[in-house]
């Protein structure tokens, strides 16, 4: 079965066609500036295909049809009909409590999943009109969503309740959901096979530190604590994001700088992290360049990038009463030899041994302890949109 993929956003769409049965991609793409005016960006094997700007975009429905041609152009298409999608895969990064698991969408879910539009109102109405797209132009097909809250919905109450008044959660549902959950799952499925454990007896921690990053501990298999909060917001220190902090520093910035609540939810958003602290970048790469050529707040804000998460895998190892195997993913966890390396050497009071020659490698699936380190330790790359394809595949 094939399975188109779709990660839709405000303005953007980003695609891939996977072949279920094989588990590999045909192609993938991304069209940007809908609604602006727009550009459709198509790769075959990971090859730049297709980067057109003259494809007007007014509206999520055309660039759907404009990707569809794109994959059966008879140049560069990679199927010769749109019979041959079986499914598509949509990710929603909001399930609320709705949602536990992926779902087959039809009406009703719609309507649950606008119901969650309030906890994230910058990316669930989005998700939907990727949604409601696809299923205008191909209403034959059956779709699935797949939620990134998802699989953080084990999580007990101890875990997911905030020290707030009860009836903030009773009336509002204020509490930790946490995300990058396909991520979490995928990754923390795979750590188990490469560690030689059985997941459903096992104590993993997951660390997903990409521009957005966070920390999950999962025990016997199942989400029971995660970085991220009621927004992605909580956690780590990321790109632009500050992570967690004292809420007290909300009013006192406001007050200070004369700004609105929301205001100041944006500095917490977009101008903090790393991008914030070292007032030079929010990519990794580029902090890393900073540090190299003397820049001391650059150099700052790595060692509070890399302290925050030290502390995040003590806190889960400790919730958990120890630790089997940690793995790390997504941009930087799976690049940056420097953060593993730096998150490890403060591990050995776990029974962590780092292998230091093997730390030098990157981005690919390793293992970067020593085989006799009593937690072992890997680089587990995470392929978020096969683990939504494999979901569609697994509800069809
Ligand atoms: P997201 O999906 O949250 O946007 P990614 O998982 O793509 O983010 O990660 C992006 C981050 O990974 C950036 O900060 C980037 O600099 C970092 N990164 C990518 N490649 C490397 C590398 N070789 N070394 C260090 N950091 C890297």
């Amino acid at each position: 079965m094939k399975v188109l993929v779709i990660n839709c956003g405000s303005s953007s769409l980003k695609y891939q066609l996977i072949d279920a049965s094989t588990e590999t991609a045909l192609a993938s793409g991304l069209c940007e500036r809908i609604g602006i005016d727009g550009l459709l960006t198509h790769k075959v094997d990971g090859k730049k295909v297709k980067d057109e700007e003259k494809n007007p975009m007014p509206n999520h429905e055309v660039a759907v049809k404009l990707v569809l041609d794109a994959l059966v152009d008879k140049d560069y298409g990679v199927i010769t009909s749109l019979e041959e999608i079986g499914a598509i895969g949509h990710r929603v990064v909001h399930g609320g409590e709705h949602f536990a698991s992926s779902v087959i969408i039809n009406d009703e879910v719609e309507k649950a999943i606008e119901a969650c539009n309030d906890l994230a109102p910058l990316h669930n109405p989005a998700n939907l009109v990727g949604i409601k797209a696809c299923r205008k132009v191909l209403p034959q097909v059956p779709m699935v969503a797949v939620f990134d809250t998802a699989f953080h919905q084990t999580m007990p109450e101890k875990a997911y309740l905030y020290g707030l008044p009860r009836e903030y959660y009773d009336k509002y549902k204020i509490r930790r959901y946490g995300f990058h959950g396909t991520s979490h799952s995928f990754v923390s499925k795979r750590l188990a096979e490469l560690a030689g454990l059985d997941i459903h007896n096992s104590k993993l921690i997951v660390c997903h530190i990409g521009n957005g990053g966070s920390v999950t501990a999962v025990k016997n298999g199942k989400s029971v604590d995660t970085s991220m909060g009621l927004t992605p917001l909580e956690g780590i220190i990321m790109g632009t994001r500050s992570g967690s902090l004292d809420p007290a520093i909300v009013e006192f910035i406001a007050h200070k700088e004369n700004k609105t609540i929301e205001e100041v939810m944006t500095v917490l958003n977009k101008k903090s992290g790393l991008a914030g602290m070292s007032g030079l970048t929010s990519d990794f790469r580029d902090l890393r360049k900073g540090k190299s050529e003397g820049n001391q707040l650059a150099a700052i804000a790595m060692d509070a990038f890399i302290y925050n998460i030290v502390k995040y895998v003590g806190a889960y190892a400790a919730a958990m009463n120890g630790v089997d195997a940690i793995a790390f993913t997504a941009g930087i966890g799976e690049n940056a030899i420097e953060v593993r390396t730096g998150v490890m050497e403060n591990l050995g009071y776990l029974g962590v041994e780092a292998d230091l020659e093997a730390c030098k490698q990157m981005g690919q699936e390793m293992m970067v302890s020593t085989k006799d380190s009593k937690v072992k330790v890997f680089i587990v790359p995470t392929n978020e949109e096969l683990a939504i394809a494999r979901e569609t595949k697994a509800l069809l």
